[in-house]
C-alpha cells in the first residue's frame, strides 16, 4: 500500500509540475516574457543539449555581434538587458548596444524587442557559456542560456603569410573528372595528364550545408570558409535575425578583416561573375540578402579600412554607374537606366548605430546618383575597363589598388570569350564587351598587384560561371569554365612556388545541377547532327548514348590558346543531370549562351533572341528530359565537394570536414603556424 501512495504521488507531483510550463509555452496569455533566440546560434539553447556539437565557433579575438529577441507581454516594454559570459556581465561600451521594437519580422502584433551587443571577442579557448537576461517592464525577468567555443591555436610554427582561395562555385567531382577528360585526354584508361587542380599533394572532401538546409547556396557556401560559422542561405557575414533590414543583422567578423586588423593583411576578390554576387561579397560585405546590388558594391569601398580590399575585378559595372534618371517613391527603378546603371534605393544600405560604433563601419547612405567607379579612383583605386586597361594599369606605374569592371554583371563565359579572340562568334559583342579578361590573366595581374603589400594577403578566385552553365544545364559552356578555372588554378600554383609561404586551397562552395558523366556518344558530330533533324527519345538517346565500354575515350584536340579547338567532337563525352528541371538534349554545343536577366539589356536585341531557359532551348532539336524539381534549371546538391592544398600549410586539409573547419585551418595556418 505504502509503495502504491508513493508512486501515486510521484505521479501527480511530475503532472502538477507540468500544468503550468505547457500553458507557459502555449498561452500568450499567460504573462511571462521568453526568449525566442539566442545569437550566436547554439543546440544549448535551440535544444537544450549541451553536448551538441559546438554551432558557433570563433578565432580568439575575432569578433562578433551578441543578439537576443525577447518576446513580450501584451502592453509592456523591456526595460534592460544584459549579456552574460561564463558568469560576467560583458560590458557594453557606450554606442555599441541597441534595442530594436519595430521592423521586425515576426508575426503582427507581436511584441518584442530584439537586443543587441555589437563586436564583441573573447580570447580564451574553450568553451563559452552565453546567458541573455532581460527586464520587462512589469518587472518580471527572462533569462536564456546558450553556448560557443574559441578555438584554440598551436603557436610556434612557420606562419603563412599569403592566402589564395580559387573557388570553383558549383564545381563537384564531376565537374573536375570532365575536365581532366576534356582537357588532358585519357588512353587505355589513363590521363594523359593531370590538371593543374589535381596535382595538389593534398586532397579532402568538404561539407557545404548551411545554417538553414542540407544545400546550401553561394552565400554561406562561401561565408562559412571564411568567418567559420554557419549562414542561413542567402545571408554572408552574418546570423539570421527578426528585423526586416538586411544591414544590420549580426555579424562575425570575416578572414580578411579579421587579418587585415590583427596583421595588416590585404584582400584581393576576383570573379568572373558580378562583384555584388554571393561569392565574392561573402569574402567582404555583411547583409542577410544577397540580392542588395548597390549596398554591396558600396560596402566594398566604405569598409575597405576593415577589410583591406585593394582588388577588386569582374563584372557588375551596372552598380557602380551613377543612376541620375528617376526612381518610384520607394526608391526602386522605373524601367532601365540609359547608361546601364542598376543602382537604386531600395538595394542601398545604411547602417543602424551600434554597428557604426562597435565594428567602425562606414554608416552608408542612400545615394543611387554615386558616381562608385569615381569613387574607388579618389581612393587610389586603378581602374581598368577591359583587358588592354588591365595590361596597361599593371604597366604604367606601380599600383598597389585595382579596380576591373569589365562587363555590366556577370562576364561572358570562356566558351564564348575564346570564340571570339579565335575570331569564331561575336556573342561578346551582344553583351557590349568584345574586349573581356580570361580568369587567369585576372588572377595573375591580381596576384602581382596583391604581393605589393608587404604584410601578405587573402584572395579569392572565382570560377562563378562553372556554377551559372550548370544551372543552365549548358555543358559545353561550364566545361570551358573548368578549363579556364584550371589555368587559374595553375596561376596561383606558380606564384606559391616561388613564394613558400603562400597557402593555395582549391574547392568549391558546393555541388550544382548532380552532374554525371554518363558515358558518350557513339556516333560521329556529322551523325549527331543529322539526329537532331527529326529529334527522337530513340535516336537521341537509345541509339546515341554510349554507357561503359561502348564510352570509349572521346578526343578532343587542343588549341594553343588552352581550349578544346572544339567541343563538339565524335564520340564526344556525354553529361547526365541529376538535380535537374525540364529541359531539352540534343547534346551539341548551344550557339549562344541562354538569356542572363542579371544583365540589364537583356530584354532588348540581341540578347532577348537568345533562349529563355533550358525548357526552351533546342525545343525543336532535342528530347525532352523530364526533371524532377520545379523551375526552369538545375539546382545545387548537398553531395560534399572536393578541396585540393598546395603551399605551407596545405597538410592540413585532408580527410572529410566542415565548410566552417576550412576556416580554421587557414587560421592556424597564418596565426599558429605550420610546423
Ligand atoms: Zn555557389
Amino acid at each position: 500500500m505504502t509503495a502504491h501512495r508513493n508512486t501515486y504521488k510521484t505521479k501527480f507531483a511530475v503532472s502538477f509540475a507540468a500544468i503550468p510550463l505547457f500553458a507557459l509555452l502555449c498561452a500568450s496569455a499567460v504573462a511571462a516574457p521568453q526568449v525566442s533566440r539566442l545569437t550566436p546560434p547554439s543546440e544549448l539553447f535551440a535544444a537544450g543539449n549541451p553536448n551538441a556539437p559546438y554551432i558557433a565557433r570563433f578565432l580568439p579575438g575575432q569578433r562578433f555581434d551578441l543578439q537576443a529577441t525577447v518576446r513580450l507581454d501584451t502592453g509592456t516594454t523591456l526595460t534592460g538587458f544584459e549579456f552574460w559570459v561564463d558568469g560576467k556581465a560583458v560590458a557594453a561600451p557606450a554606442g555599441t548596444s541597441s534595442i530594436v521594437t519595430t521592423g521586425l519580422s515576426l508575426p503582427k502584433d507581436s511584441n518584442a524587442a530584439v537586443v543587441s551587443l555589437r563586436a564583441y571577442s573573447n580570447l580564451k579557448p574553450g568553451v563559452h557559456r552565453l546567458l541573455v537576461k532581460a527586464v520587462q517592464s512589469d518587472g518580471q525577468n527572462v533569462s536564456a542560456e546558450g553556448n560557443f567555443e574559441i578555438v584554440a591555436l598551436t603557436r610556434g610554427g612557420q606562419p603563412v603569410k599569403n592566402v589564395i582561395i580559387l573557388l570553383g562555385d558549383g564545381m563537384g567531382a564531376t565537374h573536375r573528372t570532365a575536365a581532366r577528360i576534356i582537357g588532358r585526354g585519357y588512353t587505355q584508361g589513363k590521363p594523359q595528364q593531370m590538371l593543374a587542380m589535381d596535382t595538389a599533394p593534398f586532397t579532402g572532401m568538404v561539407m557545404t550545408s548551411s545554417l538553414n538546409g542540407i544545400v546550401t547556396d553561394s552565400a554561406p557556401g562561401m561565408s562559412n570558409y571564411v568567418t567559420g560559422n554557419k549562414a542561413n542561405n542567402n545571408q554572408e557575414g552574418v546570423f539570421p535575425d527578426d528585423t526586416l533590414d538586411a544591414f544590420d543583422n549580426p555579424r562575425v567578423e570575416y578572414l580578411a578583416e579579421y587579418l587585415h586588423r590583427t596583421q595588416g593583411k590585404a584582400l584581393g576578390i576576383v570573379t568572373t561573375a558580378d562583384v555584388f554576387d554571393a561569392t565574392p561579397a561573402a569574402m567582404a560585405v555583411h547583409t542577410a540578402d544577397r540580392g542588395r546590388g548597390t549596398g554591396i558594391v558600396d560596402q566594398f569601398l566604405d569598409d575597405r579600412h576593415l577589410t583591406g580590399l585593394s582588388v577588386l575585378m569582374g563584372g557588375g559595372r551596372k552598380w557602380f554607374l551613377p543612376n541620375t534618371e528617376a526612381l518610384k517613391p520607394d526608391g526602386s527603378r522605373i524601367g532601365q537606366a540609359m547608361n546601364g546603371s542598376q543602382r537604386d534605393g531600395k538595394s542601398d544600405y545604411v547602417l543602424p548605430q551600434d554597428i557604426v560604433t562597435g565594428w567602425g563601419a562606414k554608416p552608408g547612405a542612400v545615394d543611387p546618383q554615386r558616381d562608385l567607379i569615381g569613387d574607388f579612383q579618389s581612393a587610389g583605386f586603378a581602374y581598368a575597363p577591359d583587358l588592354a586597361g588591365l595590361k596597361s594599369a599593371t604597366q604604367s606605374g606601380r599600383t598597389d589598388k585595382l579596380l576591373g569592371l569589365f562587363a555590366y554583371s556577370n562576364m561572358n563565359v570562356a566558351f564564348d570569350k575564346i570564340n571570339k579572340r579565335r575570331g569564331a562568334s561575336t556573342i561578346v559583342d551582344d553583351y557590349g564587351f568584345p574586349d573581356q579578361p580570361m580568369l587567369d590573366e585576372m588572377a595573375a595581374v591580381a596576384l602581382q598587384v596583391l604581393s605589393r603589400n608587404k604584410k601578405g594577403f587573402v584572395a579569392m578566385i572565382e570560377g562563378a560561371s562553372i556554377d551559372k552553365q550548370s544551372h543552365l544545364m549548358d555543358t559545353d559552356r561550364w566545361l570551358l569554365e573548368m578549363i579556364e578555372f584550371d589555368r587559374a588554378v595553375q596561376v596561383a600554383k606558380d606564384f606559391a612556388a616561388t613564394h613558400p609561404d603562400t597557402l593555395v586551397i582549391v574547392t568549391a562552395d558546393h555541388e550544382c545541377s548532380g552532374a554525371a558523366i554518363i558515358g558518350a556518344s557513339t556516333r560521329s558530330v556529322l551523325e549527331m547532327r543529322a539526329a537532331t533533324e527529326q529529334p527522337s527519345v530513340e535516336g537521341l538517346r537509345d541509339k546515341q548514348v554510349g554507357v561503359y565500354q561502348a564510352s570509349r575515350f572521346p578526343k578532343y584536340s587542343i588549341a594553343a590558346d588552352g581550349y578544346p579547338q572544339s567541343t563538339d567532337v565524335d564520340n564526344k563525352m556525354l553529361i547526365g543531370y541529376g538535380a535537374n528541371a525540364d529541359r531539352y538534349e540534343n547534346w551539341l554545343a548551344n550557339a549562344t549562351p541562354t538569356q542572363d536577366s542579371q544583365q540589364p539589356f537583356y530584354k532588348q536585341a540581341p540578347q532577348s533572341a537568345y533562349p529563355a531557359s533550358p525548357g526552351q532551348r533546342n525545343s525543336t532539336t532535342g528530347f525532352h528530359v523530364t526533371g524532377q524539381v520545379p523551375g526552369d534549371q538545375a539546382v545545387h546538391t548537398a553531395t560534399d565537394v572536393p578541396l585540393s592544398a598546395f603551399g605551407r600549410g596545405a597538410k592540413y586539409f585532408t580527410g572529410v570536414m566542415d565548410n566552417t573547419d576550412v576556416f580554421f585551418k587557414i587560421g592556424q595556418a597564418v596565426l599558429g603556424g605550420v610546423r
